[in-house]
C-alpha cells in the first residue's frame, strides 16, 4: 500500500516552496519593470496617474510679493516707538497693483493678495489702527515682513515641484496649475484582466442550484483595481476545465499587462489552473507563510504578469494589498508603493498560533480621552468578507506571535493607506 505522504506545511522550513512575506515580495519586486510607456494629459485627468517627468517651475509662485491681510502698506523704518501718522496715497487691490511714488511718511491701503510696493516692507492689519480721514494712526512700531508674503516662498523658479514617479494627488493638480502648466506627461493606464475560476461559481443573475455560491472575487477586485486606476478587462467566471482555462489565460494574457486570477491554485484535485500554467508560462507556486492567503502562483504567461491569488475572499483581498497592488505601482512606475503602519493599542485579546503572519481585520477608533485604538472584528475566517467590510485596518501580526492579551500594542495598516 502506497504510504500517505502529507502536502509539506507551511511551518516546514525544508519545504522549497515556503516562503514569507518579505522574501515572496522581494521576488515579485526583481521581475516587475516599471512600464516606459506615456501620454500626455490634461492636468484633471492627471489625478491619481504616475508623473512620467519631473515637474519644474518656470515661475516664482507667488510671482511677487504681496499682502497675507487686509490693512495698510508701510515702510517699518517710518514708524516711531509710540505713535506714528502716515498719510494714505493710493489704494493697491488684488490684481491691480498701486503704481505711484510713496514718499518718506507715507502708507497705502492694501487688499489680501494686492503686491506690496517696493518703498514698503510690512503690512499693518486694519483691526490695528485708527483711520482719520487719509490720516492713518499706527500705535505700535511692527518689524519688517509682518503679513508679507514673498515672491517664490512657495515656489521658485528651476524647483523640482513634483517628481517622476509621484501619483498625483488633488494638492499636486493645483500646484501644476499654480505654475500655469495645462498638460502633464504621465505614464500609460495599466490594462488588468482578471477571472474567476471554480465549477461552484455563478454570476450574479443566474440561479443558485445545491452546492454553488455567487462569484464574489470579481467584484471585490474590480473594487481595488478600479482605486488604483487601471484599464480593467473583466473576463468572468470559468470553470475548472482545462480547455476553457487554457483558452482564457491565452486570451488575458495577450490583451493585458497582467493577468490575475482567483481559486484553484491550492491543492484540491480540482485546481487545474497549476497545470495550465506549467503549459503556457513560467509561474512558480508559493506557500506563503501567512494567513490568510496561503497559497500563491506568480510568474509570466506571454509577455503578462500573472498572479493566480487563492480563492477565499478574505485571502484575495489580503494577498492582492500585499502583493499585487505593490507590484502594480511599481509597474506604474510609482517611486514610493510603502504603505503607512501605526502602532496602537488593541482593546480585545488576540488569538494566534505562532508560524505564519497573520492580517487580522481592525476597526481603528478614537476613544473618549482622544487616543486612537483597534479592536478585532471578530471571526478571522478566509472566507468572512463581512469582516473587511466591517475593518478599517489590517492588525499584523508577526509570525512568531503567540496571541496576546487585551491592550496590547500592536502594529496596524490602515486601509485608506491602501489606495
Ligand atoms: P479554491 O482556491 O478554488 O480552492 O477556493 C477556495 C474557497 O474559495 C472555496 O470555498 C471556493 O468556493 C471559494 N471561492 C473561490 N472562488 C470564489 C469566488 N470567485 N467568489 C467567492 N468564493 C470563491
Ligand atoms: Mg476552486
Amino acid at each position: 500500500m502506497a504510504e500517505f505522504t502529507p502536502e509539506p506545511s507551511c511551518a516546514d522550513p525544508e519545504d522549497k516552496n515556503r516562503l514569507d512575506i518579505a522574501a515572496a515580495r522581494q521576488r515579485i519586486a526583481s521581475l516587475v519593470s516599471p512600464l516606459n510607456a506615456w501620454q500626455s494629459c490634461p492636468i484633471r485627468d492627471a489625478l491619481d496617474r504616475v508623473l512620467h517627468q519631473d515637474i519644474i517651475s518656470s515661475i516664482h509662485v507667488p510671482s511677487h510679493n504681496n499682502s497675507a491681510m487686509d490693512g495698510y502698506a508701510i515702510n517699518s523704518h517710518d514708524l516711531a516707538k509710540g505713535l506714528s501718522e502716515l498719510k494714505q496715497v493710493g489704494i493697491a487691490y488684488a490684481g491691480q497693483p498701486y503704481t505711484g511714488a510713496i514718499n518718506a511718511g507715507e502708507c497705502i491701503r492694501i487688499m489680501t493678495g494686492a503686491v506690496v510696493p517696493p518703498e514698503c516692507d510690512t503690512i499693518a492689519m486694519q483691526e490695528l489702527v485708527e483711520v482719520d480721514g487719509d490720516i492713518i494712526k499706527i500705535h505700535r512700531p511692527h518689524p519688517a515682513g509682518e503679513h508679507v508674503r514673498y515672491a517664490g516662498e512657495d515656489l521658485k523658479t528651476g524647483d523640482v515641484v513634483l517628481s517622476a514617479g509621484r501619483r498625483l494627488v488633488p494638492s499636486d493638480l493645483g500646484l501644476i496649475a499654480s505654475l500655469g502648466i495645462a498638460e502633464v506627461i504621465v505614464k500609460r493606464r495599466l490594462r488588468i484582466a482578471f477571472f474567476s475560476t471554480g465549477d461552484e461559481l455563478k454570476s450574479i443573475g443566474e440561479v443558485l442550484e445545491s452546492g454553488q455560491i455567487y462569484d464574489s472575487n470579481r467584484y471585490t477586485l474590480y473594487g481595488m483595481l478600479k482605486r488604483l486606476d487601471v484599464d480593467i478587462l473583466d473576463m468572468g467566471v470559468v470553470p475548472d476545465d482545462k480547455g476553457q482555462l487554457r483558452q482564457t489565460l491565452i486570451d488575458a494574457s495577450t490583451q493585458a499587462d497582467v493577468v490575475i486570477t482567483s481559486g484553484g491554485v491550492s491543492v484540491g484535485d480540482a485546481d487545474y489552473v497549476k497545470e495550465m500554467l506549467a503549459e503556457l508560462g513560467q509561474v512558480d507556486f508559493w506557500k506563503i507563510a501567512m494567513r490568510p492567503g496561503r497559497p500563491l502562483a506568480f510568474g509570466q504567461i506571454n509577455d503578462a504578469l500573472f498572479f493566480g491569488l487563492p480563492g477565499n475572499p478574505v485571502s484575495v483581498m489580503v494577498t492582492f494589498y500585499q502583493f499585487v497592488t505593490p507590484a502594480l505601482r511599481q509597474l506604474m512606475g510609482e517611486a514610493n508603493t510603502e504603505s503607512l503602519t501605526l502602532q496602537v493599542v488593541c482593546t480585545d485579546a488576540i488569538r494566534k498560533r505562532p508560524g505564519r503572519f497573520e492580517y487580522q481585520r481592525g476597526i481603528l477608533s478614537t476613544n473618549p480621552e482622544g487616543i486612537t485604538q483597534v479592536a478585532i472584528t471578530g471571526g478571522q475566517g478566509s472566507g468572512i468578507l463581512r469582516s473587511m467590510s466591517t475593518a478599517n485596518c489590517f492588525i499584523l501580526l508577526d509570525e512568531q506571535c503567540d496571541g496576546l492579551p487585551a491592550n496590547s500594542l500592536v502594529t496596524v495598516q490602515p486601509f485608506a493607506g491602501l489606495i
